[in-house]
């Protein structure tokens, strides 16, 4: 079954339709599909929910409001569990598996122990996560229902320095406790991070070309600098022969990279007034390594508001049908600034990731609906009402 992918990839400009079809589905994950390129090369122990294979589909609202005829949006939110999260821990689950090893710890904001405690419920391992203060209400019960035993630790995610001694303290009890530390990110993970590179395997084949710019959200760093070493691996196999830049978007109520990236100077630790919570990430692990994927790809980096963050999730729904979550929508809201701030290319072909699903955080969404009461209305009622189109 295992398919050499250099022929896979190449093979799909002389392909036709049938063909480039059955090769997408042919692989029940990119865990396998990319398998050659990835950290489990052993496909027996591939440990899939179905993640990845996710679609990329162009704007219409967006391309036309901003004056970019070639948007896309790379939906991640489709996941098993609603995030990208879904990739890593697919990886994650399946290197535990080959090593024996059955119970794990996971550190989160709340999309990675989502996805910690769907995989883990699915193969057998034993899930203790330990949330962030503000970590989201509705991926807590996620976490609950897949079965995970879930804490939160106080001023875990608000203070730098004591959100550093809370991932110290949490790598000493897995390892005194023979459990597996599974964070998203390389400081921590380093190989279940690969597999988030192919998210721009996926880009490339599904455009059959590279972007010119991709936008993403920053939190811990770990997802940029991921798909930008996705994108220099297909480089390096010649597979595409140019890069795309990638652009870094945070709340100006978190901006610990993408200041760093906009004063040119490494990234430094501040507190996170963002009331986003997957955007409070005041000790970023690869903060590093995400500045200098940003530079070294000629991108930038972008600090919308909270409020032009949940603006552009609410376009999103309105005017696309995307449901996201914030942080979910802030490459959006990163796009946006460009536009406003530094122009964009008409010409660019231009990818934003859509990174959480709107299910995620009902709370946000009932704000933007103002908390709206749906009345209740009979039969009467009913027959007397005009439908008109907009
Ligand atoms: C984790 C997460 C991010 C940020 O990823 P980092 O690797 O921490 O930068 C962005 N969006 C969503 C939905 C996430 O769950």
């Amino acid at each position: 079954m295992k398919r050499n992918l250099t022929q896979s990839v190449v093979s799909w400009k002389a392909s036709n339709m049938w063909e480039e079809i059955a090769s997408f589905s042919r692989f029940a994950s990119p865990g396998e599909r990319y398998s050659s390129l990835l950290p489990v090369q052993d496909t027996a122990m591939l440990s899939t929910l179905g993640e990845g294979n996710t679609p990329l589909i162009r704007s219409g609202y967006f391309s036309r409001e901003l004056g970019v005829p070639e948007l896309y949006f790379k939906l991640e939110n489709t996941n098993p569990t609603g995030s990208f999260k879904d990739r890593i821990m697919a990886c994650e689950i399946s290197l535990m598996r080959q090593r024996g090893c059955r119970v794990c710890l996971g550190p989160s904001t709340g999309n990675a122990g989502a996805a910690l405690a769907a995989y883990a419920a699915r193969f057998g391992i034993r899930c203790y996560i330990f949330a962030t203060e503000n970590a989201d209400a509705g991926k807590l019960q996620q976490m609950l229902f897949h079965g995970a035993q879930v804490q939160r630790i106080k001023g875990f995610g608000v203070s730098s320095q004591y959100t550093e001694e809370v991932f110290a303290a949490l790598k000493q009890v897995a390892d005194e406790n023979g459990a597996h530390l599974v964070c998203s990110a390389f400081k921590y993970n380093a190989l279940g991070m690969e597999a988030i590179k192919t998210i721009s395997f996926e880009i490339c084949e599904q455009l059959q070309d590279i972007p010119g710019s991709v936008f993403l959200p920053i939190a811990g760093g770990g997802l940029l600098s991921a798909t930008w070493k996705g994108f220099q691996t297909f480089s390096r196999l010649g597979k595409i022969d140019r890069l795309p830049r990638m652009n870094g978007v945070q709340s100006a109520g978190c901006p610990t990279i993408v200041q760093a990236v906009q004063e040119g100077r490494a990234p430094s630790a501040q507190p996170s007034t963002t009331s986003i919570g997957a955007l409070a990430a005041p000790f970023a692990p690869d903060g590093p390594l995400a500045v200098q994927s940003i530079v070294e790809s000629g991108g930038w980096g972008y600090d919308p508001t909270d409020e032009e963050i949940y603006s552009a999730q609410r376009m999103l729904a309105r005017k696309e049908g995307i449901y996201a979550e914030p942080i979910g929508a802030a490459s959006v809201a990163g796009l946006i600034q460009a536009q406003r701030e530094r122009g964009v290319d008409p010409e660019e072909r231009i990818v934003c990731v859509i990174t959480g699903h709107g299910f995620k955080d009902p709370e946000s969404v009932a704000r933007a609906n103002q908390n709206g009461a749906i009345p209740s209305v009979d039969i009467g009622q009913l027959l007397q009402q005009r439908f008109l189109p907009d």
